[in-house]
């Protein structure tokens, strides 16, 4: 017997509909009862497509109106006891509450410009909102659930059993998908020192039995319950926890599917194997070589759900190759389920009928919608016979044939260059304290210099004219004048304040992704192939589909535009390799090291074009660099290898004297800190302020040798720093890491302020520095 099913599915909408719901209901122009009209609307809609596409059933319980692993947080009723809620509440707007949290004074920012929901309170009273974390190594957020004396757990809301009635009454056979308890209490925090979150785990499982108890009494016909974390280096206690969970969950006597993906299962094949459940799913593209292992140790009795279709990229997938996998599981399983490898949620809903990507390369890609159509084909081949489905696998022979044999895709010339790269290639020609000799010389910066990240605020103004010049009403010669203006004024404001190194101010970038993906070959863009990022939040990734290569400058013109105008130094700003590749849809047909590499290449010539035209300072943007780590450990080595060699590439194809900078948003950097020695950059700018300096004690005890700029401000925040705030943070920072090594910067661009903080934060920023320097002075006649 073959089935199909898909683990989730894409919320949002083709159109973004629930992006625009949800902003609309926030900005209260609609009531609760419109808003849950749009999500059933979604999900009926949802579901039709599973059932069109011949599911065996359709998914309840993965839909959510900011994320699911809130709603397991209200489901199991943990709403922290901090946010105070008196009942008066509806479950909606306590929800809401939990992901955006409560401003204790009106900050007059709009909702667009967030760039964190954590950041809308936290400071100066009001409630945060629950932390938000990457899920997994998705760019996917979830909201993080809180853990402390006070957790108990109880069943709290009806919300997934309403939703499974509702699809039951559109006809649809149901499966529920949820959160295993494991995966639940892992992606918590706990809030108190002590505490021990495995130990909760005694209260939750009767809750979880009680659940799973009432869906089968509602006719529930499979209840698929997330243990990512099985793919993960696990603790021996959580590993050994699995089972004594999942024997008390097995006397609900619903069917439970365990499903696992994002990683191998590796040594902990044999446990997922063996926990008294009815079925298993696996990530059989991600862990494609363990197929056949997990299809050997599954007891007979129980339904392998084998992860077919890749959920996390958007390639078509190459039927002949799935099939070929395939054959031998269905012989060998008396049950057999086909699915994405995990849940939709991280690829578009479809690209079937995008308008911005061509005929060609559409007949390369699978939205989530396409992906549930080749489920279909996959089980008509292996129940049917491939005559059944003649016509399809030919397309699909066809488009991979078309993709593997394409000159768009194949570029000799890169794979020759790449071949041919000089050993020493990827250094630069002296070590970093010859370098720091020349460029002090160059430069003459006081100690304690400032800088800023690279964007300044991109003002209604900004975005209206780039949106007239995309639809065409404006032309390319007044966009850029206009472009030019801001530049100038964006250097005019930092001379005005004082600041030592300049930046032009980004004005002229959408993304920092987008911007040279949009200028370099083999990228496309789709026209609606969102994914979700966070609550309302989507983000549409380049599609990297080819060969990298630059044909032309970049960010020259307006580089050397903004230097022009000033005799301090301008910062030139470039994205690096490794996250123009972490933040796109990329290839599947080489390693990903080749394709960063090729990236590295680029934007090397991009920055040896800056250099010739005069700019002194290049800082190339690593913010991904943490989140690319593979999950499990042992992969980090490889991957730090090639990431940080990919971004030397990039960066050092320049003299002495030239300074290089990069900058890296708020990350764990204590694990991964030899690969960013291994960077040698010149400077690194990074975010510590919400930390307040915490992580720059990692960088000071492994001896980080080369200068940092650990950001002083948070600039997800309204709040303007005092002189002394700053002060304190940077006295912190000086503690930790010897003051000639360090910079003054913010922690982050400020592309999402406007100017009146912005200039008002950045003068006490100046000023900051100032103290310092006087105070070094003073020290220094005092030796
Ligand atoms: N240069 C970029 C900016 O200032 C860096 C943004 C980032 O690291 N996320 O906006
Ligand atoms: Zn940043």
């Amino acid at each position: 017997m073959i089935r199909i099913h898909t683990l989730g599915y894409p919320r949002i909408g083709l159109q973004r509909e629930l992006k625009f719901a949800l902003e609309g209901h926030w900005r209260g122009e609609t009531d609760e009862a419109q808003l849950e009209a749009v999500g059933a609307a979604l999900r009926a809609r949802h579901w039709q497509q599973q059932a069109q596409a011949g599911l065996d059933f359709v998914t309840v319980g993965d839909f959510a109106f900011y994320d699911h692993v809130a709603n397991h947080i209200q489901l199991f009723g943990c709403e922290p006891a901090r946010f105070g809620f008196d009942g008066g509440e509806s479950t909606l707007a306590r929800y809401f509450t939990l992901a955006r949290g409560v401003a204790r004074e009106p900050t007059g920012r709009h909702e667009g410009q967030h760039d964190s929901a954590a950041c809308c309170a936290g400071h100066g009273g009001g409630k945060p909102a629950l932390e938000m974390t990457k899920w997994f190594d998705t760019n996917y957020h979830y909201l993080v659930p809180e853990f402390d004396r006070a957790t108990r757990f109880a069943l709290a809301s009806d919300r997934l059993l309403a939703e499974v009635a509702e699809a039951q009454a559109l006809g649809h056979q149901v499966k529920v998908a949820l959160l295993g308890p494991l995966t639940f209490l892992w992606l918590g925090k706990a809030k108190e020192d002590g505490i021990d979150r495995l130990d909760l785990l005694d209260e939750l499982l009767p809750v979880y039995v009680q659940l799973l108890v009432q869906l089968k009494r509602a006719g529930v016909a499979w209840v698929q319950l997330d243990e990512p974390i099985l793919g993960l280096d696990l603790p021996g206690a959580w590993l050994l926890a699995f089972e004594r969970a999942y024997h008390q969950l097995a006397t609900s006597q619903v069917p439970l599917l365990l499903a696992t993906y994002f990683s191998p299962l590796e040594g902990q094949l044999s446990v997922a194997c063996k926990l008294p459940v009815a079925g298993l799913h696996v990530d059989g593209v991600r862990a494609a070589h363990e197929l056949q292992a997990v299809a050997d140790w599954l007891p007979d009795n129980k339904v392998l759900s084998a992860g077919i279709v890749d959920g996390r990229n958007i390639w078509r997938t190459d039927l002949d190759r799935a099939l070929a996998l395939l054959r031998p599981l269905a012989q060998r399983r008396g049950e057999l389920w086909l699915a994405p490898s995990c849940s939709l949620l991280h690829v578009p809903l479809s690209l079937r009928e995008d308008a911005a990507i061509d005929a060609e390369l559409r007949g390369w890609l699978a939205g989530a919608e396409e992906k549930l159509d080749e489920l279909r084909v996959l089980r008509n081949a292996l129940v049917e016979g491939d005559g059944s489905v003649w016509t399809e696998l030919c397309a699909s022979r066809a488009a991979a044939e078309a993709r593997a044999a394409s000159p768009r895709v194949r570029k000799p010339e890169v794979a020759r260059r790449l071949a041919s790269l000089a050993p020493g290639a990827d250094r630069r020609a002296s070590p970093f304290p010859v370098r720091q000799a020349a460029q002090a010389a160059r430069f003459q910066l006081p100690l304690y210099p400032t800088t800023t990240i690279g964007s300044f605020p991109q003002t209604a103004a900004i975005r209206a004219a780039r949106a007239a010049f995309k639809r065409g009403d404006l032309a390319r010669e007044d966009y850029e004048a206009a472009m030019r203006r801001e530049i100038a004024q964006a250097v005019r404001e930092q001379e005005l304040l004082g600041i030592d190194v300049l930046v032009h101010g980004e004005a002229e970038r959408n993304d920092m992704v987008e911007y040279f993906g949009e200028q370099l070959d083999g990228f496309a863009f789709s026209a609606n192939g969102w994914v979700q990022s966070y609550g309302s939040r989507c983000v549409k990734p380049p599609v990297l589909f080819g060969d990298v290569a630059r044909s032309q400058a970049m960010t020259v013109a307006w580089s050397a535009y903004a230097q022009g105008l000033t005799a301090r130094p301008v910062k030139g700003m470039l994205t690096g390799p490794v996250t123009i590749l972490q933040w796109s849809f990329v290839r599947d047909d080489q390693p990903r090291a080749t394709t960063a590499l090729q990236i590295a290449l680029a934007i090397r010539d991009e920055v040896t074009d800056l250099e010739a035209a005069g700019i002194g300072i290049i800082q190339i943007d690593e913010p991904a660099l943490r989140e690319g780590l593979p999950l499990r450990r042992a992969l980090w080595r490889d991957y730090l290898d090639w990431a940080a060699r990919a971004f030397r590439i990039a960066a050092s194809n320049i003299a002495d004297s030239t300074q290089l900078h990069t900058h890296m948003c708020y990350a764990e950097f204590n694990d991964i800190l030899p690969a960013i020695a291994a960077m040698d950059a010149d400077v690194i700018t990074i975010e510590t302020s919400r930390s307040d300096m915490e992580l720059l004690r990692g960088f000071g005890d492994f001896a980080y040798p080369n200068a940092i700029g650990p950001g002083v401000y948070d600039i997800h925040s309204p709040r303007v720093p005092s002189v002394d705030d700053i002060l304190r943070l940077m006295r912190k920072a000086a503690a930790a890491i010897p003051p000639a090594q360090l910079w003054v910067n913010p922690d982050c661009g400020l592309k999402t302020r406007d100017w009146p903080e912005t200039r008002a934060a950045l003068r006490n920023m100046v000023e900051a520095a100032k103290v310092l320097r006087s105070e070094a002075a003073l020290r220094g006649q005092a030796a």
